[in-house]
């Protein structure tokens, strides 16, 4: 049985290796030049710069990642890190550890005035977090279409789960109003600094169960992986590679066909590829117009719907540093807050560090750095705007990133942006859309969409699916459609 792959992001490379396993024909098609997508790196020079994510989760035994390793009978040199990140909000430096009760007498240093209600709400949060990892153990498929996935949830419940039925409809905000935080504006700001990055909403529109998702797992284990994230990536493609799978780069798909009972994509120079399944690792607004029009009239409505809308845009920055100008001890990954409130447009900075003697992203004596912003994809419609933009941000974020690194000018070595059209240009990303559907109660659980199309044999995957972004997210996805391919639950139930 022959199965397509397009896109060489994380979800479909899961995809793509766990198949090949089990003895299936599998050929990846990759449009770029890497692989990994907004997990993936490009070189400049002597340097080599993660694109987008950073930071890895899920590497610890029994996390999602670990997992499918073990599965493929492979391992991940990840690093758990005690301190996940340092927070620079205001006068405020605040280092974020793993472990469950720093965090709490760090919070209480921190927000004196509100530290007991803080340990409720963490408690809360907590509890929850252990129920939903307990639910999600076998890996369940949300929103469940099939009367196999159904019966799926239905054994993933624990006696635990109906805990959680009363935050179904709850966002985050309910929560901290709950627990008497919504004048916590401090704590509140840290809470919504986490959100926007791992779920792509603040507290006031995230949804509860999600949200407690994000905020629990940290404490399960955060890790920096040398080189970075692409690792993963990497890894998987070879796996596919060494085991008679084909991988290609520079292969963008345009259009995709169903003719014979096959799946036929189409690449930029006519080359065709058929298949008996079709697997997508595209965002939905990329992946509907590569239907011609009575295909996309089959697919769910609200598959269609989604694939209307716009989502964030990133701003990220990369920088070689000569390390003299790192402060000893600066953290590998920081966040820094710069407004009460706004999450974006540079008052919110996701910073990523390479390792001293990560030499695998800088010779010695010289560090990279990443550093990204959430940004609205309208600011960079027009040329005009366009540079004018790019110049003010660039600006507004260094003046940020020197609040960690205060003497940072001084030692830029390399200097590099990437704006929504550089995103778009290389991850193939629609206008430089990232990140996956904000996870509101709009948009996540229930009202996910699903891996399946509805057209037989024709997949979906990625940060636009149940569960949505993060590597972890995607590889969940990617794994969805590698046992709905298989039919065969028991046969792969990950150890
Ligand atoms: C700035 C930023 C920071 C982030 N930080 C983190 C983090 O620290 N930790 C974390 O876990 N997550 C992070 N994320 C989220 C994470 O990177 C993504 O959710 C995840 O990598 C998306 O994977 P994917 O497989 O869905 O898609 P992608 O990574 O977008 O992969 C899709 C692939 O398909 C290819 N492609 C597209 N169109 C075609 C076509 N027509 N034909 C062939 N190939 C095609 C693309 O080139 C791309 O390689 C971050 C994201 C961003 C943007």
């Amino acid at each position: 049985m022959e199965i397509i792959v397009i896109g060489g992001g994380i979800g479909g490379l899961t995809t793509g290796a766990l198949l090949t396993k089990e003895g299936y024909q599998v050929t990846i098609l990759e449009a770029s030049n890497e692989w990994g997508g907004s997990a993936g790196k490009f070189s400049r020079g002597k340097f080599l710069f993660p694109v987008g994510a950073t930071m890895g989760m899920g590497f610890e035994e029994g996390g999602l990642h670990h997992r499918i390793f073990k599965e493929l009978g492979l391992s991940f040199p990840a690093i758990a890190m005690d301190e996940i990140m340092r927070i620079y909000q205001g006068s405020r430096v605040m280092p974020y550890y793993s472990d469950r009760n720093r965090h709490l007498s760090e919070c209480a240093i921190q927000f004196p005035d509100y530290a007991e209600k803080i340990v409720s709400f963490y408690q809360e949060i907590w509890k929850m977090g252990a129920e939903i990892r307990k639910l999600i153990d076998p890996l369940p498929v949300v929103p469940p279409v099939t009367f196999a996935e159904w019966r799926g949830l239905l054994l993933s419940l624990k006696p635990g789960t109906p805990l959680l039925l009363p935050y179904l409809r709850k966002t985050m905000g309910d929560l901290l109003l709950k627990h008497n935080l919504m004048k916590a504006t401090g704590f509140k700001h840290f809470i919504d600094g986490q959100l926007i990055d791992s779920m792509q909403a603040t507290s006031e529109n995230c949804s509860a169960l999600m949200g407690a998702l994000a905020l629990d797992i940290y404490h399960e284990g955060a890790y920096y992986t040398e080189g970075g994230l692409y690792r993963v990536a990497e890894i998987l493609q070879q796996y596919i590679e060494n085991n008679g799978g084909k991988t290609y780069r520079r292969k963008q798909v345009q259009t995709i066909r169903r003719e014979h009972n096959r799946w036929v994509a189409i690449d930029q120079k006519g080359e065709r590829w058929k298949a008996d399944h079709l697997v997508n690792n595209l965002p939905v607004q990329s992946f509907v117009p590569l239907l011609p029009e009575p295909l996309q009239k089959q697919l769910p409505s609200k598959l269609l719907k989604r694939s209307q809308l716009s989502q964030w845009g990133a701003f990220t920055m990369y920088l070689a540093l000569d390390e003299k100008v790192i402060p000893n001890y600066t953290a590998l990954f920081s966040q820094v807050l710069s407004s009460e409130g706004d999450m974006t447009e540079g008052n919110h900075l996701f910073l990523s560090l390479s390792k001293s003697n990560d030499l695998n992203r800088a010779p010695a004596g010289f560090r990279t750095l990443t550093v990204s912003t959430h940004t609205e994809l309208h600011h960079w419609d027009t040329k005009e705007k366009y540079d004018q933009y790019k110049q003010e941000l660039t600006e507004k974020m260094l003046t940020g990133i020197e609040r960690v690194i205060p003497h940072i000018r001084s030692g830029i070595e390399l200097q590099m942006t990437g704006a929504p059209r550089a995103w778009e240009r290389f991850t193939k990303r629609p206008k430089g859309m990232v990140g996956g559907f904000p996870q509101t109660n709009e948009y996540s659980l229930f009202n996910s969409l699903s891996h399946r199309t509805g057209l037989d044999g024709l997949w979906l995957c990625g940060d636009s699916v149940f569960p949505g972004a993060g590597t972890i997210g995607v590889s969940t996805s990617g794994y969805h459609v590698y046992r709905s391919i298989l039919k065969d639950n028991k046969k792969t139930k990950l150890n």
